[in-house]
Formats: C-alpha cells, sequence, structure tokens
C-alpha cells in the first residue's frame, strides 16, 4: 500500500517537472520575443556574461538519474563527472567513485 503512495509521489514528481518546463517554455514563445529585455541596458555591458559552464546552475536544475543508486538528483546540486562522452550525475561522492571504479 505505501509502495504504492510513493509511486503515486514519484510519478507525480516527474509530470510536474514535465509540465513546469513545458510552461516555462511556452512562457518564454509568448513574453520572451515580444518585450524587450530589461538586460540590454547600457550599464549592465561593463560586465560580459560568462557562459553557463561557470555560473551555477539555478535552483531546481534539470532532474538526472544517479546510475548506481536510482536516485533522482538535481543538477544544481548533483556530482558529476564526465565520460564516456556523456555527463552522469550522482548523489554523493560514493556512487561517483562507485562507477568511476
Ligand atoms: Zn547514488
Amino acid at each position: 500500500m505505501l509502495i504504492r503512495v510513493i509511486e503515486f509521489l514519484v510519478g507525480l514528481m516527474v509530470v510536474l517537472t514535465m509540465v513546469r518546463s513545458v510552461v516555462g517554455f511556452i512562457t518564454k514563445m509568448y513574453t520572451g520575443q515580444s518585450a524587450t529585455s530589461p538586460q540590454q541596458r547600457a550599464g549592465n555591458t561593463s560586465r560580459p556574461q560568462s557562459s553557463s559552464a561557470s555560473s551555477p546552475t539555478p535552483a531546481g536544475g534539470e532532474l538526472k538519474k544517479d546510475p548506481v543508486c536510482g536516485t533522482f538528483i538535481s543538477t544544481a546540486t548533483a556530482f558529476q563527472t564526465y565520460a564516456g562522452g556523456q555527463t552522469h550525475y550522482f548523489c554523493s561522492t560514493k556512487c561517483r567513485d562507485k562507477f568511476t571504479g
């Protein structure tokens, strides 16, 4: 019984994450193109914005599955390693060490 509740909650979380990204995408399409961006002010040019590589991912991030233990973690907080041409995300350094050997 409890397992079914957990299954339901996990499914709900996945659906909510998907819905949120879709809604965000649609909102961007409607508001982002017509409205002039407030970031295009003269004062902002003094500090060039670096790429997303160095800046932290906004809270929430993207959910990725830990290939070792199967836990879903946010890319904002996950430990990551680059192997086999793609980035892998882990819930802890323990799982990462297990994965990398
Ligand atoms: Zn893990």
